[in-house]
């Protein structure tokens, strides 16, 4: 018997079918089809039901809200460019019965697919206009070279996504090919696709087999069968990525030595109840946690994940001081220098009845000599800084542990800087109050351990939000709101977005509502900052804002992330549809950081409706003016953006889910890892990994990082 896995398939190279000449086979290799393993996995967009296929004449009202197909003939194609620069291309297609017209909106080029005189499949959802006209927006079109074709496929007909240079019809017929090479009951063959999953374990799951799938996904009888052949492949996808990371995470741990350190829990103890406040739940777990993780032998790879203003800087400063106690440097690395002062505050707060040295080092301290000595003599004590902290000049002989704030702003490379070149790697501890979607998806996989906060210290009093527009009643309303709470004495941010095209033009906006608050607030203290400003001018503001100086303070996104002043309860954000969930969300958790009830408000930008905003733009401002949760916000993020990459790689090609979708898959999500539970009680573990590493080739990459 030969075995027909899929690297055994992957070895058949597509010029060994039938009818595949070189040019077919050097286009299908340009899309990242060579074999027919790759073949198989290329799975269809959709499927064309063929009951649904309709003579223009018998589309009428009942169809408007389903999809219908029709097939016919191109009468003519023509391009139109709007004063909006919008490009919409217009097809009209003829049947025996009628005529519709089909329009694609952006730059598609189907006219440089499509020519008059060619058959073709449309479906989409049918619009009927008054005058009785047919108009299809945006459909699916498929060339059909001959409808008699189609009549070896069931009554799905499946839809693949283009290949420059193959026709449709023949990509269908490979893949039909293909699937009967793995079928056919030749002697030599037996029929069907080795599974990577234990019979036991397809049973007990009821999922399709793994033929049954590749069959199914391809050319269904019914939906349900597609339905379930997704399921099945998609569970596989999420399967791989987990034995992927689980062997990824048992390889670093055997490989890297983490630091050995001598704390004691007694010491802990008396540090945590010294501290000003008592720990939610949540977080004394999370310290816990980090606790235990630091005393295995290997290095700790940590994201500690909680809202904004949650706690994370104190659960980090009890990790520091139990690493110190054992003679270690310990770095804390944030993204801004505000940033990193306000961890230097907060943390000489709690460790101040410790013996802990506290060292600061960013681009703008002047006399650094002295930290790089400590730093180069290997010195114990806590480290805090930006980026200037792993410039090469810099060198720690002695480093411990790293955590790592707001991890979105430091890529990889940059960590990997502060921990190669040692004979012990650092634990690491990422700390995020807004797990983007590709580290959410990372670490629900599991290339980072997770702890999360999941609660707010209590006695915090929500942040009222509100959405205004940018009409002039709207408008009215802020200044009413502002002039309220700065007749309670309270101090007010207003912050303006970042726009990304160039720095002069998103200061110039902020000059501009500067002048607007302080015209409208003669009487009071207004104040702008912005990035260009120099890093004195800049903490001479914020020193004035925290000592309560300042009473409105206008600035560009630079307050982002940092500063606790709990006297400010109301924040303004100008223009809010340009700006990000996260960061709106990041945004507003400035205030309500005191007794006072802080409001927030996101204000659309001047002379504009929520009408006139993108629709993403929409969402984002509905969900944010009505929720505060920051995980339930991301994952809308994540919906509304969609989970582009899983990898961060190229799409087509290897090593992305071509069919799991993070949006819509999260049960089977769960489910997988049941699975890789019992595939690896089964001894099954390995064959996964095997055609994990075939299938996902990017995650093996030089340093066999992710
Ligand atoms: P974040 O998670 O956003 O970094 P911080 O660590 O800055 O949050 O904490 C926000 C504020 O809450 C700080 O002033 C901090 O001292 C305070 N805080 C943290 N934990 C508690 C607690 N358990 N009880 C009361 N206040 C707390
Ligand atoms: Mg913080």
């Amino acid at each position: 018997m030969v075995e027909r896995s899929l690297s055994y398939l992957d070895n058949i190279k597509l010029d060994s079918l039938k009818g595949f000449g070189e040019k077919r086979y050097s286009n299908l290799k340009k899309s990242n089809l060579s074999s027919i393993t790759d073949l198989i996995r290329f799975y269809p967009r959709k499927h064309i039901d063929r009951s649904k296929i309709k003579k223009i004449n018998q589309i009428d009202q009942s169809d408007i809200e389903k999809e219908v197909t029709m097939i016919g003939t191109i009468n003519n194609v023509s391009v139109f460019t709007t004063k909006s620069r919008l490009r919409i291309t217009t097809l009209s297609i003829k049947d025996s019965t009628g005529l519709v017209k089909a329009k694609w909106f952006g730059p598609q080029y189907i006219e440089s697919r499509f020519k008059e005189g060619e058959d073709v499949a449309l479906s989409g959802k049918p619009e009927i206009k008054k005058t009785g006209s047919i108009e299809f927006k945006n459909p699916t079109i498929e060339k059909f070279a001959d409808i008699d074709e189609l009549s070896e496929t069931g009554s799905l007909i499946p839809i693949y996504p283009k290949v420059d240079g193959v026709s449709s019809g023949v990509i269908r017929k490979a893949i039909k090919d293909a699937l009967s090479i793995i079928d056919t009951h030749k002697e030599e063959f037996e029929p069907g696709i080795n599974d990577m999953l234990p019979y036991e374990v397809v049973d007990k799951n009821s999922i399709f087999s793994r033929t049954e799938s590749f069959k199914s996904i391809h050319f269904p009888k019914t939906i349900e069968e597609f339905q379930k052949a997704r399921e099945r492949l998609a569970l596989d996808e999420f399967i791989y990525l987990r034995s992927i990371f689980e062997n990824l995470k048992s390889e670093f741990q055997n490989k890297n030595k983490g630091p050995k350190y001598s704390f004691e829990n007694s010491l802990i103890d008396t540090f945590v109840t010294d501290l000003p406040f008592k720990l939610t739940a949540s977080q004394t777990k999370a310290y816990k946690e980090i606790l235990e993780d630091l005393k295995n032998d290997y290095p700790m790879k940590r994201l500690l994940q909680g809202d904004v203003g949650s706690g994370k800087t104190v659960v980090a400063a009890i990790s520091i001081y139990a690493v110190i106690n054992s003679g270690y440097q310990v770095v804390l690395m944030a993204p801004t220098e505000v940033l990193a002062e306000q961890h230097l505050n907060s943390l000489n707060a709690f460790l101040k009845n410790s013996d802990v040295e506290i060292n600061f080092l960013t681009s703008s301290v002047k006399d650094r000599s002295q930290v790089m000595k400590n730093i180069s003599d290997g010195k114990p004590g806590l480290y805090i800084g930006t980026h200037a902290l792993i410039q090469d000049k810099v060198f720690f002989s002695n480093l411990g542990f790293v955590i790592i704030d707001e991890q979105q702003r430091f890529g990889v490379d940059q960590r990997k800087k502060l921990i190669s070149d040692s004979e012990i790697t650092p634990d690491q501890l990422v700390m995020t109050a807004t797990p983007i979607p590709r580290t959410t998806a990372l670490s629900i996989y599991g290339d980072l351990e997770i702890s999360s906060i999941n609660e707010l210290p209590p006695g915090r009093k929500p942040i009222v939000s509100h959405l205004f527009s940018g009409l002039k009643k709207d408008n009215e309303k802020v200044f009413e709101k502002c002039s309220k709470h700065l007749d309670d004495n309270s101090q007010i941010f207003v912050v303006c977005p970042y726009i990304e095209e160039s720095e002069s033009s998103d200061i110039q906006a902020a000059e501009k509502v500067f002048l607007e608050y302080s015209k409208k607030f003669a009487d009071y203290k207004v104040v702008l900052l912005h990035g260009k400003m120099s890093y004195e001018e800049k903490e001479n503001i914020m020193r004035s804002m925290q000592d309560g100086s300042i009473d409105i303070l206008v600035s560009t996104v630079v307050i982002e992330v940092g500063i606790d002043i709990p006297n400010a309860s109301l924040m303004i954000i100008e223009s809010a549809e340009r700006f990000g969930l996260n960061q709106l969300h990041q945004l507003r958790g400035r205030v309500g950081r005191g007794e006072k009830q802080s409001e927030c408000i996101f204000h659309i930008t001047n002379k504009k409706s929520l009408s006139t905003i993108s629709e993403e733009g929409v969402k984002r401002l509905e969900a944010i003016s009505t929720l505060s949760d920051g995980f339930k916000l991301s994952e809308i993020d994540l919906e509304i953006r969609g989970e582009g990459k899983v990898t961060g790689k190229n799409q087509s090609g290897r090593s992305d889910l071509k069919i799991a979708d993070l949006r819509f898959d999260y049960g089977l999500l769960i489910q997988s890892k049941e699975i890789y539970d019992d595939i690896n009680t089964l001894n099954s573990s390995n064959k996964v990994f095997e055609e994990a590493k075939l299938l996902f080739p990017n995650y093996f990459q030089a340093d066999g990082t992710t």
